[in-house]
């Protein structure tokens, strides 16, 4: 039976457990499993690394979320893309990386992988001659996020697909920032979805985690080997946090994103903001391509101060309601200079931040109050 999105997030994987009943499932805090004779297995669990039964839940929720068939959990998103990369790459292959990518993502590319002879390339993935350029014979993937951290630009899966499989090369796309309730790679054409479930699939700040999902049996085997050979995985306690966010994300996601727009809205007409930077905004050069892909904006906005960098650190250091810090996702709302916090490893390198960027996860508290902070910060 096909069921619909919500559905799936609560029950996905999910069953009441066979044994008691439990309705949600248990915390199987083992390292092993007792067998029944040598090599009898109960459900094929014989060593933590290589399966339990609460990561094999969230696994199942994941592929379910994303439409794939096969969904992998990780100790956090940078162990599955690092796990993703060394399986489908070999030294000497070639990446093509977003050109604003995640910083830990460029970091892992192009400071650890390049030490094992991992080539890379960052392009501007809106621009698809120069994607084109960029592609070599050893182009093994290209690397998609969108929207991306912290700018929010848009980049076109279903076209970068085609650009991709044309060159033989793989499509990833790091679905961080959307989720799979706004965003289904898989059903455009990508081949895995990466995720820092640290985010909105956790959805509460209290745990890190990451995941991969692909609808190819065939790759997902070779991923399940690596988690497995590799052993990044997600502990226990780890995956049941992110299980227990994923029921509720449908209606983190729609809060988000209603609180988002209305913020944003608010954004854009006062004086001391020079631009606002959210893929719901009928002026954003992404907005037509985010609304065919997407089914909603998200919960992520960004903002330039007309005064500068000064003026950037003194909204930053004044809000109060919206938390000082790093990461995003959570439901309560968070602010952050990139050119300093999140970014401030790019300084210098092709991904340098504008000074004046401001970045908010916007969280689910109550809109008036979240815009009274901002008024107050903004004065
Ligand atoms: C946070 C993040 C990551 C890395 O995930 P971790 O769980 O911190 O390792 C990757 N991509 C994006 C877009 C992120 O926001």
């Amino acid at each position: 039976m096909s069921t619909g999105f919500n559905t799936r997030a609560i029950h996905a994987g999910q069953e009441p457990d066979p044994a008691t009943g439990a309705v949600v499932v248990p915390v199987h805090l083992t390292s092993t499993y007792k067998q029944d004779g040598v090599g009898g297995l109960r459900g094929g669990y014989e060593y933590s690394r290589s399966g339990n039964p609460t990561r094999t839940a969230l696994q199942e929720a994941l592929a379910a979320l994303e439409e794939g068939t096969t969904g992998l959990a990780f100790a956090s998103g940078l162990a599955a893309e690092d796990t993703l990369l060394r399986t489908v790459c070999a030294p000497g292959d070639h990446v093509v990386l977003p050109g604003d990518a995640y910083g830990g993502t460029f970091r892992l590319v192009s400071r650890a992988h390049s030490r094992w002879g991992l080539e890379h390339t960052p392009v501007d993935l809106n621009d698809l001659d120069a994607l084109r350029v960029a592609i070599r014979p050893t182009t093994r993937v290209i690397w998609c996020e969108t929207p991306t951290n912290p700018l929010l630009n848009i980049a076109d899966i279903a076209a970068l697909a085609e650009v991709a499989h044309e060159a033989g090369a793989l499509l990833v796309v790091d679905n961080t920032f959307a989720s799979p309730y706004l965003q289904r790679p898989l059903t455009l054409g990508a081949d895995v979805v990466v995720h820092s479930t640290t985010k909105y699939l956790g959805g509460h700040s209290d745990v890190v985690g990451g995941g991969l999902v692909t609808a190819d049996a065939g790759l997902g085997e070779q991923l399940a080997w690596s988690q497995n050979a590799m052993g990044a995985v997600a502990g226990p306690m780890d995956a049941w946090l992110v299980l227990r966010g994923i029921k509720t994300l449908g209606v983190r996601m729609d809060r988000h994103g209603a609180n988002a727009a209305r913020i944003a809205e608010f954004l854009l007409g006062h004086p001391a903001v020079g631009a606002v930077l959210y893929p719901g905004l009928p002026d954003h050069p992404g907005h037509d391509i985010a609304a065919k892909q997407m089914s909603g904006f998200g919960g992520m906005l960004s903002f330039r101060l007309a005064g500068g960098e000064e003026a950037a650190l003194q909204v930053c250091e004044r809000a109060r309601l919206f938390t000082l810090a790093e990461s995003l996702g959570g439901v309560e709302s968070l602010i952050e200079h990139p050119g300093r916090m999140t970014h401030a490893s790019a300084a210098g390198s092709p991904l340098e931040v504008p000074a004046d960027l401001v970045r908010l996860s916007v969280g689910i508290e109550d809109v008036e109050d979240l815009l009274a902070d901002l008024e107050q910060a903004l004065a």
